[in-house]
Order: C-alpha cells, then structure tokens, then sequence
C-alpha cells in the first residue's frame, strides 16, 4: 500500500510540510503492512547549508543503493518532507518485535543531523510529535516506535540516531496530545464464547470525534494477543450509516497484533465484527 495519510499526520504536528513531488506512488513497491516507525539520522555533514540538505539523497538514492531512503525527512527547523509513501530503503536488514526486515512494514525518518548527537530545539520537539502522529494514524502505541540502533541486525551495525534516547522520544510522543481527542467515555469488555466470528454492538456518543479503540489483550511479555476485526458498521441517529467500513479499505488488515482505532464520527452505536479467542476491549472514545 502506498500510504496516504502522511501529510494529514505530519501538519498535525503543528510544524511546516513539505511535499516532495511524486511521494504519493514513490517507493520500492508499496508498504506490505504499516506497523510502526523506525528513526535514523543523516549523518550529513553540519557545513552543509540549508534546512535538508540531505533531499536529495534520501529521495533519488546514492549510487550503492536506489531511493527512496526513508519515508520522511525532518528538517533543521523542524519542517516535514514527505518523501515516499512507498517502501522506503531505510532500515536494511533488521527485526524487531517479531517483525523482519522492516523496511515494508516501518516507516523511516531521517532527521538531519550529523550523527555527533547535536540536535537543534525544533527537531528535539518536533521529532517525537512526528512519530507520535504517524503512530496515532496507524492506530499503533509509542512501543511501535523503535531507533536505527534497536533494529538492525546484527546488533551494533547502526548507531543512529545518536542523541535521541528511545525511552525519551516514546515518552515525549506519547504526550504529544491527539487533536482528534482521546477521551475514553467507556471501556467495553468482550469475552468470547468461541473463537469463531461474532459482531459486538457498542453505543457512542454521536459526536464529531467518536471512534473506537480495539485493544487485543496483552501476554506477559507485552505482545498481543491476536485477534481480528473483518469490519465495522456504524450508525448515526437518522439510521445513516457514518464512517468507513474498514474491510471496505484497500490494503486493509483484519488482524490485529495491537491497539488499533477506527473513526466513526457522529456515531450512536456501531456493529464490530471479529473473531478473538481470548477477551479484549474494547475503548469508546468522544
Ligand atoms: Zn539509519
């Protein structure tokens, strides 16, 4: 899939986007699954003048390796450059929580930066709001983020990015605040008879911000329990049907190995159907 989202997420952060022309179909093929955010730097030298001055490179490539070379670029100011909604050629061999090679599954950033840990306040700030709205819009948590450095195999191939501690951008971006709203009205649990396919109905408030959070219940070593969501019905309360139906979606997944969100404004109630075999939750959120 070539994901479309990437300039929604990136002007939710507040900071200035820059569209580089052909993002849209721009890639090694299209992204397999969208499951995360891997973080890099440069290693740019600082002489280099302007605000990105590593454009170049990270969208046509460098003669040992074809562009794209990630999916976003952050600047020194803290200006997005939306590169490729493709799969981008960042992350090379790798594996982390059970996935492998990530460079279709992850997206990439690479912040200008020369490697030497010199940062500056934009990028210190606009960094972890990045990953937390890319994660917000693919309905995963801040554990989804991970450094260069934390994937690659094998252990110590990367550094990167050096100066930003992977505890602090999880943190930072989990703070970033959703200007959707997160507000949980009512946490729903759903307990299974069997593990065949059911439908849940839940009740919502009918407001602009209405969605749902379906959290698969976590094992003791923080991997989900999976379980899958082959689509959702919602309705407002003129009996129109409101949102999207996600098995409707190209590209969709119906399984799910994490929290995912699905918008259905102006909801009143919604039919989800899944298929799980242990009991998970389910948030409603105005
Ligand atoms: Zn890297």
């Amino acid at each position: 899939m070539y994901v479309p989202w990437l300039v929604d997420a990136a002007r939710s952060t507040g900071y200035p986007v820059v569209e580089v022309p052909g993002w849209q179909t721009r890639g090694h093929g299209g992204m397999r699954v969208v499951e995360g955010v891997v973080g890099h730097h440069t290693a740019t030298a600082d002489s280099a003048p302007g605000d990105y001055p590593s454009l170049d490179v990270v969208t046509n490539g460098r003669p040992d390796l074809a562009g794209p070379l990630c999916n976003l670029g952050l600047g020194r100011s803290g200006t997005v450059y939306i590169v490729a909604a493709g799969c981008a050629y960042h992350a090379g061999a790798s594996r982390w929580l059970g996935f492998l090679d990530l460079n279709d599954e992850f997206l990439g950033i690479e912040a200008e930066s020369a490697g030497a840990g010199s940062w500056t306040a934009a990028q210190l700030d606009a960094y972890p709001k990045l990953v937390g709205a890319l994660l917000r819009y693919m309905g995963r948590g801040v554990e989804r983020y991970a450094g260069h450095k934390d994937v690659c195999v094998p252990a110590g191939r990367k550094i990167d990015p050096v100066g930003i501690d992977t505890s602090w951008l999880r943190a930072r971006a989990a703070g970033a605040g959703n200007p959707v709203g997160v507000e949980i009205l009512e946490r729903v649990t759903i307990t299974p008879s069997d593990a065949g396919e059911h439908v849940a109905r839940v009740f919502l408030s009918g407001s602009p911000g209405s969605a749902i959070v379906v959290r698969p219940r976590l094992a003791g070593d923080g991997s989900a329990r999976p379980m899958w969501v082959s689509n959702i019905f919602a309705w407002g309360s003129d009996h129109v049907g409101v949102g999207r139906n996600p098995g409707q979606l190209p590209g969709y997944d119906p399984k799910l190995t994490s929290h995912r969100r699905y918008e259905v404004p102006g909801a009143v109630w919604a039919d989800i159907r899944y298929s799980a075999a242990e009991p998970f939750d389910i948030d409603l959120v105005g």
